[in-house]
């Protein structure tokens, strides 16, 4: 028979930045009831403040919260992500993009793919992969609408996420939490308290006095992981010999037209930079590795290629690429930044956050914390973070940039062997290796691989028999279709004019 449970009073959150927020609202929604939720910021430390690019998810956390779409983008100054734009990566003017979906519908025999790499065979002017991706056409035509209904069809078969003003988005989750029963302290923790048998924090203590209980703590306090690494010493997998860059400047400018649906990432001597556009700015950033530039030079890098006046002055931001070696340790589960960071080429912290609160509420504890919940928590957050290391890495690892010692040394270094493996058999058969069906899919894969110059010495042998003219009157029909639906929709700004205008 199972023991009478021992539920949770009171969770405490520590850290009201985007992880804070982000893991309050949903344990607002689905604890409120049933235990009290207390968060504690300080505003004189205060929060990183960027992340302004997310993944297709963020629409499932904000529909999950019930969240009015509209209102959503009206009040974060949100746009459209329709996937990111590369530009240099692979070379000097090289150009290709990654969007948010696949490139048409299935055909037979297999992925749309593996019958485009068949007919690279026999057909000369067959083209590039990236035509069959309605993403990257309306990216190209600064078009945007929703997909029509479900059908994957050729001209639905596109995602998309938001770029929004990361302080905007923690503020809309405060008011959406506190709206719910989320008790919000202001003040530093200075100390911590624990039980002398266990080992659980008991208490966090505030620099004037004042005392919180609980018996769950959320550790969103950011790079320094308060209690997780300060209280637990948790260790922290350092993977910056794969991922040089460890610092970022970031700078807002005055917006430009046309608003366009799509991040830009352009390679840069000793990194890259974003392009990031929002309702009322534009976002920028400069991410390098300051072993291979000065911080003057990578801001004057970011500073040039700026389309609008600087609003501000360069922020500048340290961190070291990696992952914490445990984010759950007794009654203590760390979120976001404390949990471990990966540059964002990908944007993929805030999906991150999701993916963390999605898990720890579907291993929420009782007051004991089983430790059998903690590694399994553990274990799923490092194959994800592993995961998303591999496919960023992979944007390195590719390049044919030789102008830099920056990139001569991301050209040579050593990477893991799951991702030796995953550009072996891709280069070998045509085949991507999907390790985590939540993680970036095959089109997200073929976007970077192709676009980095990498072609596959073969394909599905099953196709080898095929007659190619009904695949190549496949791919015709999916090029007409996606010209002319995308032809017919509204340009993005307009869309976003009558998305927030609409009662
Ligand atoms: P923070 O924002 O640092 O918040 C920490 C909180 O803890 C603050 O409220 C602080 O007051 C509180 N705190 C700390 N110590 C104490 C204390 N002693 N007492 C009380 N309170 C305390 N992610 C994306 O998904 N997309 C992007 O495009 C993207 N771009 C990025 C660019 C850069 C350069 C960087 C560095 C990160 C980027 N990220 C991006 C990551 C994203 O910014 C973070 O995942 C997100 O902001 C979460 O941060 P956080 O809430 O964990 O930490």
């Amino acid at each position: 028979m199972a023991e009478s449970s021992n539920p949770i009073r009171k969770v405490v959150i520590v850290g009201g930045g985007t992880a804070g927020w982000m893991t309050a609202a949903p344990l607002a929604l689905g604890l409120a009831r049933a235990c009290d939720i207390t968060l504690v910021e300080s505003p004189e430390i205060g929060t990183v403040g960027v992340g302004e690019a997310t993944l297709p998810t963020l629409r499932h956390y904000n529909m999950a919260l019930g969240i009015d779409d509209a209102d959503f983008v009206k009040k974060t100054q949100a746009t459209f992500k329709l996937g990111i734009e590369f530009k240099d990566w692979g070379h000097t003017g090289n150009r290709f993009f990654h969007g948010f979906g696949d490139y048409g519908p299935e055909v037979e025999n297999g992925a749309p793919h593996m019958a485009w790499l068949r007919l690279l065979r026999d057909v000369k002017d067959m083209p590039p992969l990236a035509t069959f991706s309605t993403a990257a056409a309306m990216a190209g035509a600064n078009k945007f609408t929703p997909p029509f209904g479900d059908a994957p069809g050729a001209c639905n078969a596109y995602s998309y996420a938001y770029h929004f003003d990361a302080s905007l988005y923690a503020a809309y989750l405060r008011d959406y939490a506190m709206r719910r029963g989320v008790t919000r302290i202001e003040g530093r923790i200075v100390d911590v308290e624990q039980h002398s048998e266990t080992g659980f924090i008991t208490a966090v203590k505030l620099d004037d006095g004042r005392r919180i209980e609980g018996d769950l703590f959320v550790d969103c306090s950011g790079f320094r992981g308060l209690l997780i690494e300060g209280v637990y010493q948790a260790g922290y997998d350092d993977w910056s010999a794969m991922l040089p860059c460890n610092s970022a400047l970031a700078v807002p400018c005055e917006k430009t037209t046309p608003l366009t649906p799509y991040t830009t990432s352009t390679a840069k001597s000793a990194g890259w930079t974003w392009r990031i556009p929002l309702q009322h700015r534009t976002g920028n950033g400069h991410v390098y590795c300051n072993s291979f530039t000065s911080d003057q030079d990578a801001a004057r890098v970011l500073l040039d290629g700026l389309d609008g006046r600087a609003l501000d002055d360069p922020r500048q931001l340290r961190f070291t690429t990696g992952r914490r070696r445990k984010s759950w340790i007794k009654n203590c589960v760390a979120i976001g930044l404390s949990s471990g960071f990966l540059e964002p080429l990908e944007s993929t912290s805030i999906n991150i956050i999701e993916n963390s609160v999605s898990w720890l509420l579907e291993h929420f504890p009782d007051r004991d914390c089983s430790p059998h919940l903690a590694d399994e928590y553990n274990r799923l957050l490092s194959e994800r973070f592993e995961y998303v290391r591999d496919f960023i890495i992979l944007h390195y690892k590719l390049t044919n940039r030789t102008d830099s010692e920056f990139w001569r040394y991301c050209a040579d270094m050593a990477i893991p062997d799951t991702l030796k493996h995953q550009i072996e058999l891709f280069r070998e058969t045509g085949r991507v290796a999907i390790y985590d069906e939540k993680g970036f899919s095959v089109s997200s894969h073929l976007a970077i691989l192709l676009g980095l110059g990498v072609m596959p010495k073969r394909y599905n042998p099953l196709l080898d028999k095929m007659d190619p003219r009904p695949l190549l009157a496949h791919f015709a029909r999916v090029r007409d279709v996606i010209q002319n639906t995308v032809a017919a929709m509204p340009d993005h700004a307009d869309y976003i004019a009558g998305h927030v205008a609409a009662p």
